[in-house]
């Protein structure tokens, strides 16, 4: 069989730095484990406007339509602020998301025991939290129809519309139990069902999904609001959460805060199967470009690496490997490996970019 396919699109700022680091660890499978993938790379963000003019080439969007995965670094910069809207470098991000057709936004909230004392909740809540959250991307209140601003009676109006297709709430929900199946085997599905339509729908279509092919997951349902509250008061009750495009912008983010730093962060964004049987799909850091620190070796380069390890997980069925350089992860922090933006009160030497992928790696060695 063909090796998989990856695009690595590093992009600007930190992004390069910390695509440095993952690029040797991808390396380091192919070395050690036999597992090689076909790497071709490209520009986006800003580095594809220096280049092309335009924040991603056509013949760049090609190729991740092609490939089994993308795995993308950040974009922008101070540098391209003043550009007109349309060339802006998440311009080339939206593009790859909306043609790719990239439904489900993936991002899991992992707390490392080495680093609970990160978080604002008390360590014995977190310590072992992993959890994700399955938001859908690429409908509902967002882009839902009418929406804008218009004057009634003398009166300013805005108006944003909640919109969901059986169709868009079933592919979400199949995303979310399909995850859960190669996890903890539970979805909570969070909506507004008490008091919006499309909530309804929503309870009613994943029952109907749940019932149809993944009677053997445990389902419950809660309401957004509550689900909120329990994120903060006991977050460890969770496995997959689904959620729609704007519960899940804000349940993610608060999830994600609970375990401590934004260099630690990954997530992907997956669409359809393609004809391999193997989703469409992006992985990147939730971090952005990171201009206060680019070029100075400061960044983190573990979000972009678990981005990664998504990638082995969720397009490669590789969950062993995945688990790995987890562990691998969670050693280095357990050891007391730091990059800049970990160091705590009690201070000591951060570790450089180069030099936390150069601990990793070892502990890569270590784990044959
Ligand atoms: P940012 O995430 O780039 O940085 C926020 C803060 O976190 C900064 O102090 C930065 O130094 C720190 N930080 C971020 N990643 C880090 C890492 N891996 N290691 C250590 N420290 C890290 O957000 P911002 O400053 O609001 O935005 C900077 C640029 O990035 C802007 O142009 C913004 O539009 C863009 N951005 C891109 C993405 C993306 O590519 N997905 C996401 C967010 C922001």
């Amino acid at each position: 069989m063909a090796n998989p396919s990856l695009l690595i699109l590093a992009g600007d700022g930190i992004g390069p730095e910390v695509m440095d680091v993952v690029k040797r660890i991808i390396s380091w499978f192919g070395d050690k484990r036999d597992l090689t993938f076909d790497v071709s790379e490209d520009l986006v963000g800003g580095a594809a406007y220096d280049a092309h003019g335009v924040p991603l080439h056509d013949d760049t969007m090609a190729k991740a339509q092609e490939v089994d995965a993308v795995l993308l670094g950040a974009v922008g910069g101070p540098n391209y602020d003043d550009l007109d809207f349309s060339v802006k470098p998440e311009r080339g991000l939206l593009r790859l998301r909306k043609e790719m057709d990239l439904f489900a936004n993936l991002r899991p909230a992992q707390c490392f025991d080495a680093l609970a004392d990160f978080s604002s909740l008390k360590k014995e809540l977190i310590a072992g939290l992993d959890i994700m959250i399955v938001r859908e991307l690429t409908s509902g209140v967002y882009f839902g129809e009418p929406r804008g601003i218009h004057v009634e009676d003398n009166m300013r109006v805005g108006i944003n519309t909640q919109r969901y297709t059986e169709a868009e709430i079933e592919r979400a929900a199949r995303a979310a139990f399909e995850l859960a199946k190669k996890r903890g085997n539970k979805v909570c599905s969070m909506e507004k069902a008490n008091v919006m339509e499309s909530g309804i729908l929503w309870r009613d279509v994943v029952n109907e999904v749940h019932q149809a092919d993944y009677a053997d997951v445990e389902l419950s349902h809660m309401y957004a609001d509550n689900g909120a509250m329990q994120l903060v008061r006991a977050p460890k009750q969770f496995d997959v959460i689904l959620t729609d495009n704007l519960f899940g912008d804000i349940l993610s983010d608060c999830a994600a805060m609970l375990t401590g730093s934004l260099g630690m962060l990954p997530s992907a964004s997956l669409g359809l199967p393609m004809a391999n049987g193997r989703p469409k799909a992006m992985y990147e850091p939730v971090h952005g470009s990171a201009p206060d620190i680019t070029g100075q070796g400061k960044a983190n380069p573990i979000a972009c690496i678990l981005s990664f390890a998504m990638a082995l997980r969720y397009s490669f069925d590789q969950g062993t490997e995945a688990d790995r350089l987890e562990t691998a992860i969670e050693k280095v922090l357990a050891d007391g490996a730091r990059t800049g933006d970990l160091m705590g009160p009690e201070g000591g030497t951060p570790l450089s970019t180069t030099e936390m992928g150069d601990v990793i790696l070892a502990a890569l060695d270590a784990s044959l």
